[in-house]
């Protein structure tokens, strides 16, 4: 069957043919319909992952992986043709993390699939059972996609480690994948809420959302500090991770207030930007991915109507490295997806 793998760091993906997955007790055999492309996938691609050395090529990124039950071992534990979604970290259920709860940093994953193990860009593969969320009818193959990845870790970050409620004020800086998302989960649950970027297509999308996005200059932050009765806002989400947002973040953070890292670059060294982090208890906590329960949650809103997926364009398994590079480029609005089986 088909695959889209990386042989070389820096390289084009290439095609290649692997061999059909094997269904086993406890796991389902999904045809892949569609597969989310991720920042997360840039980095593999490129050799710039923590793992990357390590990582044994040709390897198969992808790891937003939406599909169809073909068939589950035991027969009939999901009806065949039920569209699902695959939460990509497969955990060892031993580790202190996993015995504690939490899948999302099990430190010795059975497969963290599409980063250090084969992933969604492929026609077929098996997941388990346990790892599959049921996608509503009314949310279409291409939209789904990103539920697990770009809008789970959105709601872990604004809900969970955020908790962004009613009456709460809130920024989410960087409105890409996570953070269209992030500005839309934070409204849904009633708070004040305001998305910066630096793009203005990025901000546009976020406007015909009826949302309010603005871009991040320094009047604008000194006006959304200004425009609080208290000295700042009550959570920052940080989806873009570089050294300059950390700083913006700290500048809109009101005293005892929160900032959330959801987005990592891998280049910049992290330094709290300023002694306010100890003298006004400001909280800086980290949020990675999401939990199941989570999730389905998150799928609700959308269900529901209360978020709408921002998806790019679903476009063929052949032409993902024209998404990889427009996602380098920056020319990526919300999400970009690949339709694997020709669903659109
Ligand atoms: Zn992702
Ligand atoms: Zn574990």
């Amino acid at each position: 069957m088909r695959a889209m793998a990386v042989t070389a760091y820096g390289e084009p993906l290439e095609a290649i043919d692997v061999d059909e997955p094997r269904l086993r007790p406890g796991f389902a055999l999904l045809e892949v319909l569609t597969c989310g492309v991720c920042f997360s996938d840039v980095k593999t691609s490129r050799g710039k992952m923590p793992y990357s050395e390590s990582l044994q090529l040709p390897h198969i990124p992808g790891h937003e992986i939406c599909g169809r039950v073909i068939e589950t071992d035991p027969a009939g534990a999901i009806p065949t043709g039920t569209t699902v979604v695959a939460y990509h970290i497969w955990p060892c259920r031993r580790c202190e993390r996993c015995r504690a709860g939490y899948d999302n940093l099990c430190t010795n994953p059975v497969s963290w699939t599409g980063f250090t193990n084969p992933g969604g860009f492929r026609d077929r593969l098996v997941v388990p059972l346990d790892r599959l969320t049921v996608v509503p009818d009314n949310i279409d193959p291409v939209q789904a996609a990103p539920l697990t990845c770009a809008l789970g870790t959105a709601y872990r970050a604004v809900v969970t480690r955020g908790e962004v409620a009613a009456g709460t004020t809130a920024v989410i800086i960087g409105l890409g994948g996570v953070g269209i998302h992030a500005l839309q989960i934070a409204r849904a649950t009633g708070a004040r809420v305001v998305g910066l970027d630096v793009s203005q297509p990025s901000i546009d999308a976020a406007l015909d959302l009826d949302l309010d996005a603005r871009a991040s200059n320094d009047d604008v932050l000194d006006a959304i500090v200004r425009d609080r009765s208290v000295d700042g806002v009550d959570v920052v989400i940080d989806c873009v991770g570089r050294e300059e947002t950390l700083v913006q973040a700290d500048r809109l953070v009101r005293p005892g207030g929160r900032v959330v890292a959801v987005g990592y670059s891998i280049t910049s060294s992290f330094s709290l930007p300023t002694p306010r982090f100890v003298l006004e208890e400001i909280e800086l906590i980290g949020s990675r991915y999401v939990l199941m329960d989570e999730l389905e949650r998150a799928i609700r809103l959308v269900a529901d109507g209360h978020v709408r997926m921002v998806v790019d364009k679903g476009r063929p398994l052949e032409d993902v490295n024209d998404a990889i590079a427009d996602l380098e480029a920056g020319n990526v609005i919300g999400r970009t997806v690949i339709d694997v089986a020709g669903v659109a």
